[in-house]
């Protein structure tokens, strides 16, 4: 007999036939007669109900059969009377392939919190409430490999340990070396650890763009799509120190097309959540965030705001609601700042251009004014910063001007310039943080609360 998943069950049309599911058990209650056994094997968000007649399943046989366990239930798939579902297995025979102990299961009973969920990051994949978030953050994966490829994009693998440490993007984690001895100690009992890579001072990247400049001025359409690393010590509910970054880098695009891509690509990849995950979205929407389906939507069916950094900073000083920063032109936007442009004065998703030039990176295509670069920032509702991107300076003498003045050591971008010595082409490109855009999705609050096995200060138990 094959085995089914739960999710192909209840779809079924085909009843009073003999089935076969595995999964793990999230409820079992009944009376001396019944007993309905609710088990998940993670295909959906819904349970599959088993009923076990006390004739044939005296308490005894059932004792195994507790929340958490792992069983394998053989049975008749029949129509469902109880509401909430429309089959239901009548059990010919249940195997508990997994013991959980009830005294000792941590998820025993519903309603966690989020924080404790944290702390137990091995089980929470087992709640209704991970269950739907790994689902949704699966099919934004997908949709994004989906995206690129029918677009003409080729997926380049850009490198983990980097020898740079220019990009600026963010502080960096350093690479070390463990001798075999493991782990070695100085004499005063301190681990000794060989600070290179053999022989060579390395970084684990904070963006794949610089090495994505080059797969894009040799094969036209690249994307990245992999983990990046920044030591932010910072306890944001937006930040992470491993996320997972997509940069797509274009030749030929200048900054309006890589807008129009950024919007097109964003609105692509919510219609597709929306299209092929609407049980667990439902199941969001009620349970943490009742206006979710409803902006997915609104982010699908209307156009973003643009405007230039320079129009929102008039903006943002005209506002009556009072920031904690405040807003002059030449500094950082805040997200309290972001948000208000989104939330409280466009309503809409926006993207600002044009930021001035000493607030961004080096390789920003810098503006005739000579005070701003071709810049861009996508800002969400309830995120802030989603993307950020830019068009790159693509002359050789300007972009050495530019390092020179932002301190950027050119012996370590000597490749980098070769770029712009040897057949240098007008290209642009963009960074989305994938956890910001599953954390849009999902409307879950925290970016923690995204990811597998998030990585943030004081935590990288596993
Ligand atoms: P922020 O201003 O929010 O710190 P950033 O400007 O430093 O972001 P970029 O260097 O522009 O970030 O990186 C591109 C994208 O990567 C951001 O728009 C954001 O979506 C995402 N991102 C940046 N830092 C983090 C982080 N620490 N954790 C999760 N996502 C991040
Ligand atoms: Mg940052
Ligand atoms: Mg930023
Ligand atoms: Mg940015």
């Amino acid at each position: 007999l094959r085995r089914s998943s739960v999710q192909e069950l209840l779809r079924s049309q085909e009843l009073e036939r003999e089935v076969l599911v595995k999964g793990w058990v999230r409820t079992r209650r009944g009376n001396k007669y019944v007993q309905f056994i609710a088990v998940n094997d993670g295909s959906t968000i819904h349970n599959l109900q088993v009923v076990a007649d006390a004739e044939k399943f005296p308490e005894e046989t059932l004792k195994d059969v507790a929340t958490g366990a792992c069983v394998a239930v053989r049975g008749q798939l029949v129509a469902s009377q109880g509401k909430g579902q429309t089959v239901e297995i009548q059990a010919i025979d249940i195997e508990v392939l997994g013991k959980a102990d009830p005294e000792t299961y941590p998820l025993q009973k519903k309603g966690h919190s989020l924080e404790f969920l944290r702390e137990i990051a091995h089980l929470r994949p087992r709640t209704n409430t991970f269950g739907a978030v790994l689902r949704v953050r699966h099919a934004l994966a997908f949709a994004i490999h989906q995206y690129f490829n029918d677009h003409g994009f080729y997926y380049v693998h850009t490198p983990i340990i980097t020898g740079s440490d220019a990009e600026g993007a963010g502080q960096m984690f350093r690479v070390t070396t463990l001798p075999p001895e493991h782990p070695p100690r100085t004499a005063d009992g301190s681990v000794d650890y060989k600070e290179d890579f053999f022989g060579k001072q390395t970084n684990l990247t904070v963006s794949g763009q610089l090495e994505g400049e080059i797969a894009a001025l040799a094969l036209g359409k690249v994307y990245t799509f992999g983990p990046t690393f920044r030591a932010e010590n910072s306890n944001t509910a937006r930040h992470l120190a491993e996320f997972w970054m997509i940069e797509p880098e274009m030749a030929f695009y200048d900054l309006q097309d890589n807008m129009d891509l950024a919007e097109d690509f964003l609105k692509s990849l919510v219609r597709y959540a929306l299209e092929k995950c609407p049980d667990d979205l439902q199941f969001l929407n009620d349970q943490y965030d009742k206006e979710l389906l409803g902006r997915l939507q609104f982010v699908v069916d209307n156009g973003f705001q643009r405007l230039t950094y320079t129009e929102a900073v008039e903006i943002l000083k005209g506002a009556k609601q009072k920031f904690e920063f405040p807003v002059d032109w030449g500094t950082d936007l805040q997200s309290e700042h972001e948000r208000y442009l989104v939330e409280k004065h466009f309503k809409k998703p926006v993207i600002l251009t044009d930021y001035p030039k000493d607030i961004k990176a080096f390789y920003m295509k810098l503006n005739d004014d000579n005070r701003t670069v071709r810049a861009m920032d996508v800002l969400f509702p309830g995120i802030g910063e989603i993307i950020g991107g830019s068009q790159r300076e693509e002359n050789l003498e300007k972009l050495q001007a530019r390092m020179a003045q932002m301190n950027v050591p050119e012996e370590e971008l000597w490749w980098y310039l070769d770029l712009r010595r040897f057949g240098s082409a007008p290209h642009a490109g963009f960074g989305l943080g994938f956890e910001r855009l599953v954390l849009f999705v999902t409307g879950m609050a925290n970016i923690r609360d995204v990811i597998p096995f998030p990585r943030f200060p004081k935590n990288a138990e596993f």
